[in-house]
């Protein structure tokens, strides 16, 4: 791969991110078949010759960075940037992707359980015009049975909360430049990169393939960072939690006329009624169910708030024709 042909030059480059929590004992062996990768790619004439691969160290504790370095320093194909402490997969892979040049970039996890066999039909969508490549997992044979309902059931429900998701996509995709650039124009802080780019829309589609066990080393998910980047997810993409307590709001009230109607008939028309009994009954019902539905509406207002200090871009164009575009993302 010494010398860089036109050929070369037509092909799009390919940048692939690796975000890396203490992968010390993947590192080498990700490293030798992600560099593989590329040189099939390149010698298909899929992917230009300056195609690079960018880790990225994610604060690990480990020998992850030392080892990173090396590679860097000795591999012009390797790009290698430290965060400066723990930041999590979605920021660190958030910063690999605002590292990037190349034409296309796919993000992948350290212990290659994506393989990266697949990333050949995700070049080929992109080259096919698919600004988007999602990798979906086909079957979750690697998974307990835990996992797997609970990813079901997870879908499921954010497919109710009116959040577009990919259903078994993780992080492994191809995004086309454009879309990468696009992405890196949403200002928010809480991440849920898989939700933000269904919102980006353009061209997508998809690739399935089998995911593999990891090769080694520990899962960095363990049950409470998934649920907190479930929750994440609820909380970043939907205001139904918020839009729930009016609908409690209205059931209750419901529920609170129907028990002071009976109340009231139990007072006036029998003579077992504690005293005091409906005086507290009736107040409590009502300003019960007055408040949820107040807290409802602050919910509303809560939820529009929200949707706002997020700056989301409005819009983002896909092609312009006849005019010189102003700019392409609905901010400003
Ligand atoms: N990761 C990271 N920062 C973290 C946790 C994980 O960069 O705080 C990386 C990790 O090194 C791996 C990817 O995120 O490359 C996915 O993690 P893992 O494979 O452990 O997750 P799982 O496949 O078990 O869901
Ligand atoms: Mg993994």
């Amino acid at each position: 791969m010494e010398f860089v042909t036109e050929a070369d030059l037509l092909a799009p480059s390919l940048a692939i991110v690796v975000p890396c929590y203490n992968e010390e004992e993947v590192i080498a062996d990700t490293t030798a078949e992600l560099l593989k990768t590329l040189e099939n790619l390149a010698s298909e004439g899929r992917i230009s010759a300056t195609s690079k691969i960018y880790y990225v160290d994610d604060g690990s504790r480990d020998a992850t960075w030392s080892m990173l370095e090396k590679i860097a320093r000795d591999d012009n194909r390797v790009v290698a940037v430290a965060l400066s402490r723990n930041r999590g997969h979605q920021n660190a892979l958030y910063a690999g992707l605002s590292q990037t040049q190349e034409d296309m970039v796919v993000s992948i996890d350290a212990d290659l359980q994506d393989g990266p066999e697949n990333i050949t039909a995700m070049v080929d969508a992109f080259r096919a015009g698919f600004e988007v490549v999602f990798g979906v997992r086909e079957e979750r044979g690697t998974d307990t049975w835990f996992k797997r309902m609970t990813a079901e059931g997870y879908y499921r429900l954010m497919q109710r909360l009116g959040v577009d998701l990919v259903f078994n996509h993780a992080d492994f995709r191809l995004m086309s430049r454009r879309a990468v650039d696009t992405l890196l124009e949403y200002p928010e802080t809480n991440l849920f990169l898989r939700g933000m780019v269904r919102e980006l829309g353009f061209r997508s589609t998809t690739v399935a393939y089998a995911r593999r066990p990891r090769m080694a080393g520990e899962s960095k998910y363990p049950l409470r960072r998934m649920l907190s980047l479930a929750w994440r997810g609820v909380t970043a993409f939907s205001i139904a939690p918020l839009r729930a307590i009016t609908l409690l709001g209205l059931v209750s009230g419901g529920l609170a006329l129907g028990l002071i109607a009976w109340v009231l008939f139990v007072k006036v028309f029998s003579s077992s009624a504690v005293p005091g009994w409906a005086s507290i009954m009736v107040p409590v019902l009502f300003i019960g169910s007055v408040q949820l539905l107040c807290l409802g509406v602050i919910g509303e207002y809560l939820g529009k708030i929200y949707e706002e200090v997020k700056r989301r871009p409005r819009f983002h164009l896909r092609e312009v024709v006849g005019a010189d575009p102003v700019s392409d993302v609905g901010t400003g």
